[in-house]
């Protein structure tokens, strides 16, 4: 016991990341204390107490899910004739309900990527737009089954208080249909604003970042968030998420925010340029990284190692992790 006490309270101020805001207690999602971000927000009163709904742009609305420990957030972004529903959440509450009380235009979905956490939704629209890949048409087909998610409503992971009619034994993200394919580079017309599709696989082989060229707005899915980013689970390409990282952070110089879909919905552009250098420096071998399962904290990463940084971290497959390495 006291081993793993001095294990923890070594990797704490050896990497700093017992002051990462992820950090919380398993069982505090009903009063979990906001990041502090959210405290210069404008919150948008609505009818669906899970959602917490901020208006984060030009007539962009970040729909977050604070209570559920993923604290995943899908995005609503409204033209002159269209809306486009970025994502849409983990399924727990009706997000097509929210999105009518925010825009009465018609609503087009597009996924940052088919992880469940950000396709619950899908099926209470018709309008669903996709990348053609293998991993997408599967996911639309047969959703993710409860024994897959059943983790996500556990007492520790959400807080039913907030969604007491939500059948948890029977959690499940449903199929849904796909109503057109787009290729990388797609522009979305939504009137009066176009938003451009970027392929960016990595943390999945389906992950898209949108590009709203003329406000300057980037939404990256999960290729950034605070973290830590993901670089671990079935259907990771470690590889690809370097080139992916490399495209967005190229970007940076003419974007003027950031819109990442867990944590936090803002962040600066200049954050592209970072991970991309913490990445590249994790490649170089030059950074030191933690074996997850010797963390408390991080220990389900299975094989995974932890490198943490200012402002964000990465959990990243050991092994892609060697064989990237070893390539460059
Ligand atoms: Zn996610």
């Amino acid at each position: 016991m006291k081993a793993t006490i001095l294990l923890t309270t070594l990797f704490c101020i050896i990497t700093m990341a017992c002051n990462n805001p992820q950090t919380r207690q398993p069982d505090s999602w009903c009063n979990q204390k906001p990041r502090a971000q959210f405290a210069n927000l404008k919150e948008v009163p609505t009818t669906r107490a899970w959602f917490k709904v901020y208006k984060v742009g030009d007539n962009v609305w970040a729909m977050v899910e604070p209570y559920n420990y993923q604290e995943v957030i899908s995005y609503l972004i409204v033209g002159k004739e269209k809306a486009l529903l970025f994502d849409t959440g983990m399924g727990l509450d009706t997000i097509s309900a929210l999105v009518k009380e925010l825009t009465s235009l018609p609503v087009v979905v597009l996924n940052s990527h088919t992880h469940y956490d950000h396709i619950g939704g899908n099926a209470e629209f018709d309008s669903i737009l996709a990348l053609n890949t293998p991993y997408t048409i599967h996911n639309a087909q047969f959703g993710w089954a409860h024994p897959v998610v059943k983790d996500e409503v556990t007492p520790a992971a959400f807080c039913r208080e907030k969604l007491p009619q939500v059948d948890t034994a029977n959690y499940h993200i449903r199929p849904f249909n796909i109503s057109r394919f787009i290729p990388d580079g797609y522009k979305i017309q939504l009137g009066g604003r176009e938003l451009e599709v970027l392929a960016v696989p990595g943390h999945a082989p389906d992950a898209v970042a949108l590009l709203d060229k003329q406000n300057g707005y980037l939404f990256t899915g999960d290729t950034f968030y605070e973290g830590p980013i993901y670089l671990f689970a079935e259907g990771t390409d470690v590889k690809a998420y370097g080139q992916s990282i490399a495209k967005l952070a190229l970007l940076a110089p003419q974007l003027k925010q950031l819109y990442p879909a867990h944590n936090t919905p803002l962040a600066q552009p200049a954050q592209l340029v970072a991970v991309k250098k913490a990445f590249d420096d994790i490649m170089d071998g030059n950074v030191n990284g933690f074996d997850a399962a010797a963390t408390a904290e991080y220990a389900f990463a299975k094989d995974a190692m932890f490198f943490a940084f200012r402002g964000f971290s990465f959990l990243i497959d050991g092994q892609q992790l060697e064989a990237a390495s070893l390539k460059k």
